[in-house]
Protein backbone atom coordinates (compact mmCIF):
# COMPACT_ATOMS: atom_id res chain seq x y z
CA UNK A 1 0.00 0.00 0.00
CA UNK A 2 0.85 3.62 -0.94
CA UNK A 3 1.17 5.80 2.44
CA UNK A 4 1.91 9.64 2.02
CA UNK A 5 2.10 11.82 5.06
CA UNK A 6 1.49 15.93 4.92
CA UNK A 7 1.01 18.71 7.08
CA UNK A 8 0.33 22.03 6.77
CA UNK A 9 0.49 25.15 8.55
CA UNK A 10 -1.76 28.51 8.30
CA UNK A 11 -1.89 31.64 10.42
CA UNK A 12 -4.32 35.09 9.91
CA UNK A 13 -4.54 38.07 11.55
CA UNK A 14 -7.37 38.93 13.80
CA UNK A 15 -9.71 41.95 13.96
CA UNK A 16 -12.78 42.68 15.65
CA UNK A 17 -15.67 43.54 13.73
CA UNK A 18 -15.38 40.21 11.72
CA UNK A 19 -16.66 36.52 11.91
CA UNK A 20 -14.75 33.72 13.35
CA UNK A 21 -14.70 30.45 11.29
CA UNK A 22 -12.73 27.46 12.43
CA UNK A 23 -13.16 23.90 11.00
CA UNK A 24 -16.24 25.03 9.25
CA UNK A 25 -18.25 26.62 11.90
CA UNK A 26 -18.92 30.12 12.84
CA UNK A 27 -17.38 30.80 16.56
CA UNK A 28 -19.32 33.20 18.81
CA UNK A 29 -16.02 35.96 19.22
CA UNK A 30 -15.28 39.37 20.09
CA UNK A 31 -12.45 38.95 17.46
CA UNK A 32 -12.53 37.76 13.92
CA UNK A 33 -10.24 36.44 11.13
CA UNK A 34 -8.98 38.56 8.23
CA UNK A 35 -8.48 37.07 4.85
CA UNK A 36 -9.38 37.04 1.43
CA UNK A 37 -11.63 33.97 1.89
CA UNK A 38 -13.62 33.24 5.22
CA UNK A 39 -10.48 32.89 6.64
CA UNK A 40 -10.80 29.59 8.38
CA UNK A 41 -7.49 28.93 9.39
CA UNK A 42 -7.87 25.31 10.55
CA UNK A 43 -9.71 24.10 6.62
CA UNK A 44 -6.53 25.88 5.35
CA UNK A 45 -3.90 23.83 7.12
CA UNK A 46 -5.77 20.75 6.41
CA UNK A 47 -6.09 21.84 2.55
CA UNK A 48 -2.38 22.19 2.85
CA UNK A 49 -1.99 18.66 4.36
CA UNK A 50 -3.46 17.28 2.08
CA UNK A 51 -2.32 18.92 -0.85
CA UNK A 52 1.20 17.99 0.46
CA UNK A 53 0.87 14.87 1.45
CA UNK A 54 -0.04 14.14 -3.05
CA UNK A 55 2.76 16.25 -4.17
CA UNK A 56 -0.07 18.74 -5.49
CA UNK A 57 1.61 22.43 -4.08
CA UNK A 58 -0.26 24.39 -1.78
CA UNK A 59 -3.37 25.90 -1.25
CA UNK A 60 -2.13 29.60 -2.79
CA UNK A 61 -1.08 27.97 -6.09
CA UNK A 62 -4.84 26.37 -6.68
CA UNK A 63 -6.90 29.23 -5.07
CA UNK A 64 -5.21 32.18 -5.35
CA UNK A 65 -5.93 35.36 -2.55
CA UNK A 66 -5.44 37.52 -5.96
CA UNK A 67 -8.47 35.90 -7.42
CA UNK A 68 -11.81 37.52 -7.21
CA UNK A 69 -13.94 33.95 -7.50
CA UNK A 70 -12.52 33.26 -3.92
CA UNK A 71 -13.15 36.64 -2.27
CA UNK A 72 -15.40 35.96 0.88
CA UNK A 73 -15.77 31.99 -0.14
CA UNK A 74 -16.86 29.43 2.54
CA UNK A 75 -13.09 27.70 2.97
CA UNK A 76 -15.25 23.84 2.93
CA UNK A 77 -15.86 24.61 -0.63
CA UNK A 78 -12.40 24.88 -0.95
CA UNK A 79 -11.35 21.41 1.32
CA UNK A 80 -14.30 19.86 -1.27
CA UNK A 81 -11.73 20.41 -4.11
CA UNK A 82 -9.18 19.82 -2.23
CA UNK A 83 -10.68 16.21 -2.08
CA UNK A 84 -11.37 16.39 -5.74
CA UNK A 85 -7.54 17.09 -6.56
CA UNK A 86 -6.27 13.93 -4.16
CA UNK A 87 -8.49 11.69 -5.48
CA UNK A 88 -7.59 12.09 -9.04
CA UNK A 89 -4.16 10.72 -7.80
CA UNK A 90 -6.00 7.86 -6.39
CA UNK A 91 -5.63 8.96 -2.57
CA UNK A 92 -7.94 8.29 -0.44
CA UNK A 93 -7.29 10.25 3.72
CA UNK A 94 -6.81 7.61 6.44
CA UNK A 95 -6.59 10.54 9.15
CA UNK A 96 -6.12 14.19 10.36
CA UNK A 97 -4.44 15.26 13.05
CA UNK A 98 -4.63 18.61 14.08
CA UNK A 99 -4.22 22.02 16.33
CA UNK A 100 -5.21 25.55 16.78
CA UNK A 101 -3.79 28.08 18.55
CA UNK A 102 -6.18 30.37 19.71
CA UNK A 103 -5.98 32.58 23.26
CA UNK A 104 -9.90 33.00 23.42
CA UNK A 105 -12.45 31.89 23.31
CA UNK A 106 -12.12 28.27 24.34
CA UNK A 107 -12.49 25.94 21.01
CA UNK A 108 -13.19 22.17 23.00
CA UNK A 109 -16.79 22.95 22.99
CA UNK A 110 -17.23 23.73 19.47
CA UNK A 111 -14.31 20.40 18.29
CA UNK A 112 -17.20 17.60 17.96
CA UNK A 113 -19.06 19.51 15.66
CA UNK A 114 -15.96 20.62 13.80
CA UNK A 115 -15.01 16.95 13.54
CA UNK A 116 -18.71 16.19 12.41
CA UNK A 117 -18.44 19.23 9.61
CA UNK A 118 -14.76 18.16 8.40
CA UNK A 119 -15.55 14.58 8.30
CA UNK A 120 -18.91 15.28 6.44
CA UNK A 121 -16.51 16.62 3.53
CA UNK A 122 -13.41 14.54 3.31
CA UNK A 123 -16.20 11.33 3.68
CA UNK A 124 -14.51 9.53 6.60
CA UNK A 125 -15.71 8.63 9.93
CA UNK A 126 -15.08 11.38 12.39
CA UNK A 127 -12.95 9.06 14.01
CA UNK A 128 -10.38 9.82 11.75
CA UNK A 129 -10.29 13.45 12.38
CA UNK A 130 -8.71 14.80 15.86
CA UNK A 131 -8.55 18.49 16.88
CA UNK A 132 -6.76 19.71 19.47
CA UNK A 133 -6.73 23.28 20.61
CA UNK A 134 -4.13 25.20 22.73
CA UNK A 135 -3.57 29.00 23.90
CA UNK A 136 -0.49 30.56 23.75
CA UNK A 137 -0.10 31.46 27.19
CA UNK A 138 -0.31 35.07 26.56
CA UNK A 139 2.78 35.35 24.80
CA UNK A 140 3.47 36.99 21.81
CA UNK A 141 1.21 37.46 18.92
CA UNK A 142 -0.61 34.72 19.24
CA UNK A 143 -0.97 35.28 22.97
CA UNK A 144 -1.67 38.39 22.53
CA UNK A 145 -5.13 37.96 20.57
CA UNK A 146 -3.25 39.31 17.29
CA UNK A 147 -3.08 36.21 15.46
CA UNK A 148 -4.85 32.58 14.98
CA UNK A 149 -2.71 29.60 13.81
CA UNK A 150 -3.62 26.04 12.94
CA UNK A 151 -1.48 22.92 12.31
CA UNK A 152 -2.33 20.04 10.19
CA UNK A 153 -1.06 16.62 9.86
CA UNK A 154 -2.49 13.82 7.66
CA UNK A 155 -1.87 9.98 5.92
CA UNK A 156 -3.17 9.36 2.89
CA UNK A 157 -3.28 5.77 1.39
CA UNK A 158 -3.55 4.57 -2.32
MG1 LIG B 1 -5.27 30.87 5.20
Amino acid sequence: MDIRIGYGVDVHRLEHGRPLFIGGIEIESQLGAVGHSDADVLIHAICDALLGAANLRDIGYHFSDKDPQYKGIDSKILLSKVVSLIAAKGYTVGNIDCTVILEDPKLNPHIPEMKLVISGILCVDPEAISIKATTHEKVDSFGELKAIKAYAACLLTK
